[in-house]
């Protein structure tokens, strides 16, 4: 076989690392071209949410290539797009109104900071310094990195990121300190603060209470400081309801959905914005437009895929299919609770995580590669975030799929 000329991500050709061949795909299951399967137990990074291959998707995305493959979206519109925009108001918190259309996490979340500054120049008070969360991660863009943790991912970049202002964790029982340190911080009239609600995803699962949650975003209403809800991962019913913001009952000034808005099939993102965003935008003078697009802005077959999700949402036991999975998660867990190599074990929803013990804890560490080859030896698509395991199946995963994810874990830290 010839080397292949593809540059994964996220990964280090270097070290020699097996890439198997993927051939198709089918509920919580990935197979080769022999027929070895593997269960997907982080769901392709954290986009399929029904399982691979919804019939009801694949149908509309077949049905969609015979209608509108691509148009250009300024200036011009499509039914796709405007129905899924319709739907999407109605389900998310009431005041967000808006919708942008983009075709990945990363880039919602520069919209989302875009919006937010255009805003507050548009309305002739700039303010430009943004907020953030310890530990955050909101992409690998240049302007998602700047808002996101530094550290190894990216050094290299580090004096091209622009200087934010980070409000500590508010891990259990220093819940205070966050809120103290953000109200201070909102004293100096900063534009926005972006949070991922309830769960940091890539920062290594780390749970916060909706109590916090619902107290900063009134902490930055009080401010003006327009609040910023990344929701690219937690969206989609991933932390137990379909979006994290309503367990705390909050509405955010700007949410980003990507991952989970196609079910997992097909790249697409949106950023939806209140009313006071779009309006400081709405203008006769044209200096006050909203200059931001991508080629493939609310591509219809992308649009396509949405809207059976959502039809998905509306007509199949969703909530119910969740609350199972949160469940089988539970009593899986529960069989780690003893062992002495494994700390902080956290829920939520649909999410499960551990820590594993180790003298090299942290990213760089071999353990977490060490783990992944093993897994893929046993049958799982596993990908720990450096010392942190984590488990994110579909949820259409079965309770044989659910022992065999942790038995695989428990051989895992025996070797
Ligand atoms: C994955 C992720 C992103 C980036 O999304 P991409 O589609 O990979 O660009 C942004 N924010 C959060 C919270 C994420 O988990």
């Amino acid at each position: 076989m010839s080397l292949s000329p593809v540059w994964h991500p996220f990964t280090q050709h270097g070290l020699g690392e097996p890439i198997p061949l993927i051939e198709r795909a089918q509920g919580a299951a990935i197979y080769d071209a022999d027929g070895r399967r593997w269960i997907d137990a982080i769901s392709s990074w954290w986009v399929v949410t029904h399982g691979h291959c919804h019939p009801r998707i694949m149908a509309a995305i077949r049905e969609q290539t015979e209608r509108l493959d691509q148009l250009i979206f300024a200036g011009w519109t499509h039914e796709p797009a405007e129905s899924l925009a319709r739907e999407l108001v109605d389900i998310t918190p009431e005041p967000l109104t808006r919708v942008f259309f983009s075709d990945s996490g990363s880039t919602s979340v520069e919209v989302a900071l875009k919006m937010a500054l255009g805003y507050w120049s548009n309305i002739g008070r700039p303010r430009h310094r943004i907020l953030v969360m310890e530990h955050s991660y909101h992409g690998d863009t240049i302007g998602a990195m700047s808002v996101g943790a530094r550290g190894v991912f990216n050094k290299p970049y580090e004096p091209l990121l622009f200087d934010v202002g980070a409000i500590p964790f508010p891990a259990e029982g220093r819940e205070q300190q966050t809120l103290d340190a953000l109200e201070a911080a909102c004293r100096e009239k900063p534009a926005a603060f972006i949070v991922e609600p309830l769960i940091l995803g890539a920062g290594g699962m780390l749970i916060y209470s909706a109590e916090t949650l619902a107290e900063m975003r009134g902490i930055c209403a009080r401010h003006g400081v327009l609040f910023i809800a990344d929701e690219v991962m937690t969206g989609w019913g991933r932390t137990g309801t379909r979006f994290a913001c309503d367990q705390a009952g909050i509405a955010p000034d700007i949410m980003c959905l990507s991952k989970g808005l196609t079910g997992g099939a097909i790249p697409l993102a949106v950023t939806l914005a209140t009313d006071a965003i779009f309006e400081a935008h709405y203008s006769t003078d044209r200096a006050k437009t909203f200059y931001h697009s991508s080629s493939y802005t609310a591509n219809p077959i992308a649009c396509a895929a949405a809207n059976a999700n959502l039809a998905i949402w509306r007509e199949e036991p969703v909530a119910e299919r969740i609350a199972s999975l949160a469940t089988m998660q539970e009593q899986q867990l529960a069989r780690l609770a003893a062992h002495p190599r494994l700390t902080s074990q956290r829920q939520l929803g649909t999410i499960a995580a551990v820590d594993i013990v180790a003298d090299d804890a942290g990213y760089l560490s071999d353990l977490a590669p060490r783990l992944i080859a093993f897994f893929r030896e046993c049958g799982l698509l596993l990908r720990p975030l450096g010392n942190t395991l984590y488990v994110m199946p579909p949820y259409c995963i079965d309770e044989a799929d659910m022992t065999l994810i942790y038995d695989g874990i428990l051989d895992a830290i025996e070797v």
